[in-house]
């Protein structure tokens, strides 16, 4: 079942008319599905229910409250990777000890205040990381949890920018260090190893990268049992693709069939960090024509969303697929669907096939829900879009608008200077 859907000629929000909410709200427009949100969780839940484990959900994707809020009302955990998300994450009610904590520059502050709030663990990226934790906690009479992130060197054949598990990457220790830094961390006095860590990428659409990557952490795991040092969480990171176009990638379930032999065995408790999956194709991004224009070369669609309210298209090349709200029109274009931004890489769509539709219509992006929203700007000085939230036949603003009030809310003109 879809939860976004053509009804009686025009598209649905689940039970509400896409056509109502922008009459209500405006555009450009995000509107999410509260039944896919669930849905998408219960298919996690249910495929690793043979194993005891926890699903961190990724708040980068999109870091709503109110989305926040169902995750944490549903006992789910957060992946996290700022100090800015851990308090989000919280003021959500998401508990603190179901929050892992990974990124490459955490900041002192941003350790103290994870410090602070007990989180599960810590997920380390250098050695230097380590030793400021160690610091950290040290200061705060505390002891960190911390698991190591270790890049296992693995090709997940993704977009190059959401590769994060190659030997190039910066992201994670590389494995063959991994059991140095496990032996140094062991010795440190105010951290306590307690899980291993790998994220190789994101929308990967194979499972084979995952066992791939998967076996190498448990190669390692099985060494540091020989070492005294007994895993936890097993935290398998994130990254599972969804269908934007034609890609197939594997439910929840086929990954977990592949993944539960292999650590089923295990003692530690398995972590998955989903994001885009849970939340991707919950989200639309609604935009009105505002003009088409004609070239010798090209036809455009220029719509009111620009790149700084989606820039999936800009940064990754990434395809959406783009529908009227309203379709039925026989006559079909092909056009690039353009925002007002003034850079020629504020794109939708290229060479894309539409329908012919006229300034005043209103287009839908699909599957915008993960990496929207959340990567959105004030560039132009555009004021960053509503977010609905649409369940059965009723719907709630979980986002306002921005004013222009609020673009110059923090900025300050020092009269004295001028
Ligand atoms: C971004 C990220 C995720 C989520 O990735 P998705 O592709 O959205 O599932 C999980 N873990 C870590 C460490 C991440 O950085």
């Amino acid at each position: 079942m879809h939860f976004f859907s053509h009804k009686k000629g025009e598209l649905y929000a689940e039970d509400v008319p896409v056509k109502e909410l922008i009459n209500k709200f405006g555009t450009p427009l995000y509107i999410y599905s509260y039944g896919t949100l669930i849905r998408h969780i219960r298919a996690y839940e249910e495929a690793f229910c043979e194993v005891p484990h926890i699903i961190c959900y990724a708040v980068k994707a999109n870091s709503n409250l109110a989305i926040l809020r169902i995750f944490a009302e549903l006992g789910i955990g957060a992946d996290i990777v700022s100090g800015g998300e851990l308090f989000k994450a919280l003021k959500a009610g998401i508990k603190p000890y179901k929050i892992v904590f990974a990124g490459v520059g955490k900041t002192d502050e941003e350790i103290e205040y994870a410090l602070k709030n007990n989180i599960l663990m810590f997920n380390v990226e250098s050695e230097a990381e380590l030793h400021k934790i160690n610091e950290k906690a040290k200061n705060l009479k505390k002891v960190a949890s911390v698991a190591l992130r270790v890049n296992p060197d693995i090709d997940p054949k993704t977009h190059k920018y959401i590769a994060t598990g190659l030997k190039s990457s910066k992201f994670g220790i590389p494995i063959e260090k991994a059991l140095d830094y496990y032996k140094l961390a062991k010795s440190m006095k105010n951290i306590k190893v307690i899980g291993i860590h790998k994220h190789i990428g994101s929308q990967i659409t194979e499972t084979s990268a995952y066992v791939e990557a998967l076996n190498k952490i448990l190669s390692l795991y099985d060494q540091l049992a020989n070492y005294d040092m007994e895993i936890e969480y097993i935290d398998i990171g994130g990254g599972l693709g969804i269908t934007y176009r034609d890609e197939e990638p594997p439910h929840p379930k086929e990954l977990a069939d592949v993944l539960i032999p292999l650590v089923k065995n295990k003692k530690g408790k398995l972590i998955i960090e989903p994001g885009r999956s849970i939340v991707g194709n919950a989200g639309i991004l609604v935009t009105k024509v505002l003009y088409t224009k004609e070239t010798e070369q090209k036809n455009f669609i220029i719509v009111d969303a620009g790149m700084n309210d989606l820039i999936r298209p800009t940064l990754y090349g990434s395809y959406h697929e783009i529908q009227p709200v309203t379709p039925g029109k026989k006559e079909k274009i092909v056009a690039d669907i353009v925002g007002p931004i003034c850079e020629s890489g504020d794109f939708l769509a290229k060479d894309r096939e539409i329908e012919k539709v006229s300034a005043g219509e209103y287009l839908a992006v699909m599957s915008a829900g993960a990496y929207g929203f959340s990567m959105s700007s004030n560039y132009n000085s555009r004021p960053r879009v509503a977010e609905v939230l649409v369940k059965g036949d009723q719907y709630a603003l979980i986002r306002k608008r921005e004013t222009y009030k609020d673009l110059i809310r923090n900025e300050i003109v020092p009269e004295e200077l001028l």
